[in-house]
């Protein structure tokens, strides 16, 4: 099989896209969206062909791995369709998705059917309480149901997602530990990144990797691993559970920029080079400019990756440094 063709300015290999299919959603979490918000006119959202059209040539230059996001990425019509066509194409190796699970009850199994081989499913709470704070429209148990409903359709792995806040869910990582590890379900533990400007200021719920480890080592044994899923996270093991993985995704405390083999798509067709920085190049414009014509297209890619940023921007005091939405990036 072809190496990725695409490899940018500092010599990093991209073979891993990860694109946003929305920026809609039906939960407001509030480390993510503002109360109030409005999206983006459906013409200026990619078409389902447009985003399919997109995956192929990425494909065809050896990315390995996508993942599908948003928004909500299961609010999306026609979203099984996609990827089924998605995963059929020749040369992708994984297709998978990140998900608020508040529809898996209805699409766990369509979608592993479609080929999607693992799912990341976001759950900052088992409070049926915290969880809609948390979440603002959130319920809980459908969420739950929506868990178990994956469990049962055949996914070759799940994890679990947590965005760690002092004050709203720092208190409750012993407890989502504990019903990862009870399910054999990988989880992960975030870091909150500065993405848009959310209402509050993110300094003062910052909880850092290292913490949570340290809670969590309080309880269990953990095992230092190099195990790498393809994307940011660093990974433990935990004695006695070896169908568990715990990870760390660290954008503040461990900065993994240097690493860095992804780039994102927007929902508008954005191709962003770094999540922490606003370089990006608009490949809707040049599909639409160029619907029969792939050359122009890989041309812009090419020239483009050269300038992918060496490292994100983030600090720690929280202060807005991006103004885009996590939901408009594809977390
Ligand atoms: N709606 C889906 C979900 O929530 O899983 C997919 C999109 S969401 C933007 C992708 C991931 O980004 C989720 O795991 C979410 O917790 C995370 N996320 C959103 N805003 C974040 C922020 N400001 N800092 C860190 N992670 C964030
Ligand atoms: Fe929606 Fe996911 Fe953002 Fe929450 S994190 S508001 S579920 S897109």
């Amino acid at each position: 099989m072809v190496d990725t063709q695409l490899v940018d300015g500092s010599g990093r290999r991209i073979d891993y896209v990860r694109m946003s299919v929305t920026d809609r959603c039906d939960f407001r979490c509030v480390y993510c969206m503002a109360e109030e918000m409005t999206f983006l006119p459906r013409e200026q959202v990619l078409t389902l062909e447009e985003i399919q059209r997109l995956a192929g040539i990425f494909v065809g230059q050896g990315v390995k791995k996508i993942r599908l996001t948003g928004g909500e990425p299961l609010v999306r019509k026609g979203i099984v369709g996609l990827c089924a066509q998605i995963a059929a194409l020749p040369g992708l190796k994984e297709l998978v998705m990140t998900t608020n699970g508040s529809q898996l009850v209805r699409l766990a199994k369509p979608l592993a059917d479609a080929g999607v081989q693992r799912l990341n499913i976001s759950l900052d709470s088992l409070d049926s309480e915290k969880f809609r704070a948390i979440t603002r429209t959130g319920d809980l148990q459908q969420v739950l149901a929506g868990i178990d409903a994956a469990r049962e359709a055949g996914f070759k792995r799940i994890k679990l997602n947590v965005v760690v806040m002092k004050g709203r869910n720092a208190d409750e990582v012993p407890a989502l530990v504990d019903y990862a590890l009870e399910r054999g379900l990988d989880i992960s533990f975030i870091e909150e990144m500065p993405l848009g400007n959310v209402g509050r200021s993110r300094g003062e719920s910052f909880c850092s990797s290292d913490e949570v480890r340290a809670t969590i080592a309080q309880r269990y044994q953990l095992i230092d691993s190099t195990e790498s899923s393809g994307g940011p996270a660093r990974y433990v093991r935990v004695e006695g559970y070896p169908a568990s993985r715990i990870g760390f995704i660290s954008p503040h405390s461990h900065n993994f920029c240097s690493t860095c083999n992804r780039v994102r798509m927007t929902a508008e067709g954005r191709l962003l080079l770094c999540l922490g920085q606003e370089n990006s190049i608009d490949m809707r414009g040049l599909v639409r400019r160029h619907p029969t014509s792939d050359a122009p297209i890989l041309q812009a890619l090419g020239k483009a990756l050269q300038h992918k940023p060496a490292h994100h921007d983030f600090s720690v005091d929280g202060e807005v440094q991006i103004v885009r939405f996590m939901n408009a990036s594809g977390g």
